[in-house]
């Protein structure tokens, strides 16, 4: 076998990974130095951040429970009021992308610790990177102020999210490991760690399905969204990332959904150019990745079609139009014709062709 040339760059961070280990928190905030920590979250998960500020006794101030999706900028501004005037020294974010997208934001101005415990399998806690949205636009900055220091990873947190959207979490997750395999930067260690977490969230995600409480399914789930949220924060991502920011962005649709709608059709598309992604498929399903991955959310019960989830069909040419306007890496060059196609495909839910 040739091992083409890389460039591997390993991020720092601690990974406290397994179940109960929630209890280990007040540690690690000590470990951090931190005396004054602020659990942040998004209002749903108000009880849970609460009760995790009670748990951490006199290392923690309360609990901040105003984060929302896309980080807006002006959240940002109004929970830097509050850090400053408490006196904040550490950051803890429990929940999905959102409540670590604003411990995030806040580190990323602060330089303050953080520590993630994310509920979901979105992978945010993972990165490097924030996304953040200012008079409808979305920008995305890099820094290595805001990937967190310590990420916990409690499975226990994880067993109630909904089923619907465990399964199109667990395909968000799974849409970074599968454009980590065509990465212009890919590396072995990387793919080694994107691969195991397709095969691991394609094992766990049925099961999710037929019993949410399954605990052994959650952590293999889990498990699966670190592999893939590693990827996402150590390689470039492509076609697939670059369409549903784009329609996910515009037309305001849910994120999960959406990475879960347009997988099967970038990855379709994109198979033609990297023969592992469908070697993968044939092990883990007997077919191509991209109808694996599409039969998987449909037997699943979730959103196969961007008619569903909110996108108007006559948005369609301008988001093949948005997505050709600045080139980008991709592994097989496209058109805006193609794009138009692929998007046509997603919209109406049609099975790839697959090959
Ligand atoms: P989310 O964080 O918005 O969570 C969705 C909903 O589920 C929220 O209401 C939340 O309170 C609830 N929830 C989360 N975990 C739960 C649990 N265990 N039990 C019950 N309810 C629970 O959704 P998400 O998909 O995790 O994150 C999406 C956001 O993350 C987007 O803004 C996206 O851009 C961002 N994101 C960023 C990166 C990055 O690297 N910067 C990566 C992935 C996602």
């Amino acid at each position: 076998m040739t091992i083409p040339g890389f460039t591997y760059e390993a991020l720092p961070g601690r990974v406290v990974f397994g179940r109960g280990t929630l209890s280990q928190l007040a540690d690690e905030v000590n470990q951090a130095g931190a005396a004054r920590a602020l659990v942040i979250t998004t209002a749903p998960q108000a009880g849970t951040a609460n009760t995790i500020a009670k748990s951490l006794g006199d290392l923690a101030i309360g609990s901040y429970p105003k984060a929302v999706m896309h980080s807006p900028v002006q959240v940002t501004d109004e929970a830097m009021v509050y850090l400053q005037e408490a006196k904040v020294d550490c950051l803890v974010a429990v929940g999905g992308g959102s409540a670590i997208g604003l411990a995030k934001a806040l580190a990323y101005r602060t330089e303050l610790p953080q520590i993630a415990i994310p509920t979901t399998y979105a992978g945010s806690e993972m990165t490097p990177i924030l996304g953040q949205t200012e008079d409808g636009l979305k920008t995305t900055v890099r820094s290595s102020s805001i990937l967190p220091e310590t990420v916990l990873y409690d499975v226990d947190l994880t067993l109630t999210l909904p089923k619907a959207m465990s399964i199109t979490s667990g395909l968000n997750a799974m849409a970074h490991a599968v454009e980590a395999l065509y990465a212009e930067n890919r590396n072995p260690v990387i793919s080694m760690m994107a691969e195991e977490g397709i095969r691991s969230l394609f094992r766990a995600l049925p099961a999710i399905h037929a019993d949410p409480s399954d605990t052994d399914a959650r952590t293999q789930a889990l498990y699966g969204a670190w592999l893939c949220g590693a990827a996402l924060g150590s390689v470039g991502m492509a076609l697939h990332h670059k369409l549903c920011h784009t329609v996910g962005g515009t037309w305001n649709l849910p994120h999960a959904e959406t990475h879960t709608i347009i997988l099967p059709h970038a990855t379709a598309f994109n198979a033609q150019a990297c023969e592992r992604l469908d070697a993968l498929g044939r092990e883990i399903a007997g077919q191509s990745l991209a109808t694996a991955l599409y039969d998987l959310a449909q037997s699943c019960g979730v959103p196969l079609a961007l008619k569903d989830i909110g996108m108007p069909e006559d948005g369609l040419a301008r988001a093949a139009q948005l997505a050709v306007a600045r080139p980008y890496y991709n592994p097989k060059p496209f058109t805006e014709t193609h794009i138009a196609k692929l998007l046509d495909d997603a919209f109406h839910g049609r099975r790839p062709g697959g090959n």
